[in-house]
């Protein structure tokens, strides 16, 4: 993707991730300074072991392979950018015009690049409240600037914080990000879906319908996620009148 020339925000928002990546820009923390993906991660698992794990007919949790605790062991950056990430945005709130250089310098890239899509965290996941609320309100300023051109989905296990988030905010930016604001709620465990009660109740706390991402082991009648090019996609991005199940093959 093009930068935005002489627009660099105190966030750093990453334009070059390649893969089904390609075209989206992501605002993202680490997932090494996350309390929540460290305990998930633990000592990881070697690829043999992770797939054994899956043969036996087991269902280990995703993060044990997490991609990003790999890549952020070597590319020195993206590591510098997104600790700098987590030391702001799960810290203290963005006052307003870092909020809306942050969300102009997205809908400056998105105009530029034309693309519509925006995606919150790729690297990481919310830590707490805070760095939730920073989301909500920056979700709400790209709706704001870009005329609702941007459509943004939110990665996230961490549900129940962005749940406690959501109940603090006032009602009238809740109702906008209803419109442009996709939350993926993304399965724990290899081959197992987030559970129905929780789909249930974080719909009902939203007032919205959510997309959820579950990673299988093996390819089957329901693989609906080719892994490829979200662009071309958009799948995780569109908002849905109900429910949305995605999923993809563990790589
Ligand atoms: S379903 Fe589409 S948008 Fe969602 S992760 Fe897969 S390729 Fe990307």
């Amino acid at each position: 993707m093009t930068r935005p020339e002489n627009m660099q925000s105190l966030i750093h928002v990453s334009y070059d991730m390649g893969g089904k990546m390609k075209n989206i820009p992501s605002v993202s923390t680490s997932c090494k300074n996350n309390p929540f993906c460290a305990a998930r991660y633990g000592d990881g698992m070697s690829k043999k072991d992770f797939m054994a794990s899956i043969e036996r007919g087991e269902h280990p949790l995703i993060c044990k392979r997490c991609f990003a605790m790999m890549a952020l062991s070597y590319k020195l950056g993206l590591i510098k950018n997104l600790n700098e990430n987590s030391d702001v945005l799960a810290n203290r709130l963005l006052d307003t015009e870092e909020l809306f250089k942050l969300a102009f310098e997205l809908t400056e890239a998105s105009e530029l690049n034309n693309s519509p899509l925006l995606r919150l965290e790729s690297f990481g996941d919310i830590a707490n409240e805070t760095q939730a609320t920073n989301y909500i309100k920056l979700s709400f300023a790209v709706t704001v600037l870009s005329g609702g051109n941007i459509r943004i989905a939110w990665w996230t296990k961490n549900w129940r914080i962005l749940v406690n988030a959501w109940r603090e905010t006032d009602e009238v930016i809740r109702k906008h990000l209803r419109e442009s604001l996709n939350i993926v709620l993304s399965s724990p465990h290899i081959g197992i879906e987030v559970s129905e009660e929780d789909v249930r109740w974080v719909e009902s706390e939203l007032g919205m319908p959510v997309t959820v991402f579950t990673v299988d082991g093996k390819e089957s009648e329901r693989t609906n996620c080719g892994a490829r090019d979200c662009f071309g996609c958009q799948r995780c991005y569109t908002k849905k009148a109900e429910t949305e199940y995605v999923y993809e093959v563990v790589k």
